[in-house]
């Protein structure tokens, strides 16, 4: 079980050792995991003049997976284009070819207070919003910004999908729905849209193959409004690029906290790229106070999606909950009665509770 482990920028290292930690435990147990590391983002600019350096592209196309922190800083800002770290994430979500976004949104109880909604409305809550992510208006072609017959300027995307695009984001929604609450509600502008009517049309007929997942189809509008009035009426989500990057964010703050939230980009095997879905967090870096918890269930994500692993996640994320349940708290999700933690107390505390 060969792990790519690529830090990052900003707080990426300080949490990345944490899940790192984690990983190492369960290694010493007999899981037979290899990790490596590799620079990514500023951190790849500053080794070798290149968000995404070769070398650290080759690594994580020979892993079986990727856990990587976060990459971004003030002092690449000002970089042309193709340096800024940001390049370097798209640019190896595109070459590995990862096409599945998975992002639960889960509600601890212990921290249903630190959510922006009623408590009563969010406790309890389990979402995993699938989102497709290397097609739709975001690579559509032609796009582009043009002079029309008046001799103004007009914008233009394309939203394009294909029936094997749909058909294969589909079935890793249907797979995750059957492995957990067995409801699959798909999200898109079929009134509109022509690509949304090809979406709902592929999605029902893959639906045909996994008879036990009850399949609801709902309007991407209704769906932003159900998120916050009723979300626990959802499993699983499943959505296009475009909707599934503003849904998501929408049901992450369901949550109450960017730094308790994993995710997982897959490819059509078993590879996967692991990360938090928060930035790198100037503001905080170096301090030590960064909640290396997202990352830590971003690599039981891992363990369950690219190793096969179920037990060892869930003991993973049980761990997680303990460290919860015991009132430890990094400074993001710090309350009153609770007691503060840096990142690395809270990556011993997890270690201890597994
Ligand atoms: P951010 O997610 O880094 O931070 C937003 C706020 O949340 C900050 O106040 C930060 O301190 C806090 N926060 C984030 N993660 C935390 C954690 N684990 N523990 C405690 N607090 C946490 O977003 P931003 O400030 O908009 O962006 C900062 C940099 O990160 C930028 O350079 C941006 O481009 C980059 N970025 C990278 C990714 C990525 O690597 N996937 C994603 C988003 C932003």
């Amino acid at each position: 079980m060969k792990i790519a482990v690529l830090p990052g920028d900003g707080i990426g290292p300080e949490i990345v050792a944490e899940a790192v930690k984690v990983l190492e435990a369960l290694r010493r147990e007999g899981l037979p995991l290899a990790l490596e590391q590799a620079p990514i983002g500023g951190a790849g600019y500053d080794a070798c003049g290149d968000p995404l350096p070769e070398a650290t592209l080759r690594l994580a196309a020979s892993a079986d997976a990727v856990l990587l922190g976060a990459v971004g800083g003030l002092q690449y800002d000002l970089l042309p284009r193709p340096q800024r770290p940001e390049q370097g994430l798209l640019r190896i979500r595109k070459g590995l070819g990862v096409f599945a976004n998975l992002r639960p949104a889960l509600v601890y109880p212990e921290l249903a207070a630190a959510s922006a909604l009623k408590p009563e409305v969010v406790s309890g809550l389990d979402i995993l919003i699938v989102r497709e992510l290397t097609g739709d208006i975001y690579f559509g072609q032609p796009k582009g910004i043009r002079n029309n017959a008046k001799g103004e300027r007009e914008g233009f995307d394309t939203m394009l999908y294909s029936e094997s695009e749909i058909r294969r984001i589909a079935h890793v929604a249907f797979k995750a729905a059957a492995k957990r609450g067995g409801k699959l509600c798909s999200v898109d502008k079929a009134n509109v849209l022509e690509t949304s009517q090809l979406w709902r049309e592929v999605v029902t007929a893959v639906g045909r193959e996994y008879p036990r997942v009850e399949l609801s189809h709902m309007y991407v509008d209704n769906a932003a409004m159900q998120l916050v009035r009723a979300p626990r009426q959802f499993d699983v989500v499943v959505t296009g690029n475009m909707f599934g990057d503003i849904l998501s964010d929408e049901a992450s703050m369901l949550t109450g906290s960017i730094g308790m939230l994993p995710s997982a980009s897959l490819d059509a095997g078993s590879k996967g790229l692991y990360e938090p879905i928060h930035g790198s967090a100037p503001d905080i870096a170096g301090k030590g106070v960064a909640n290396p918890l997202a990352t830590i269930l971003s690599a039981a994500m891992m363990l369950r999606y690219s190793f096969a692993q179920e037990k060892t996640a869930a003991r993973v994320e049980g761990a997680v909950r303990k460290v919860l349940a015991q009132g430890l708290r990094t400074v993001d999700i710090h309350e009153p009665g609770s007691r503060q933690v840096s990142t690395r107390e809270m990556g011993d505390a997890v270690v201890a509770a597994l």
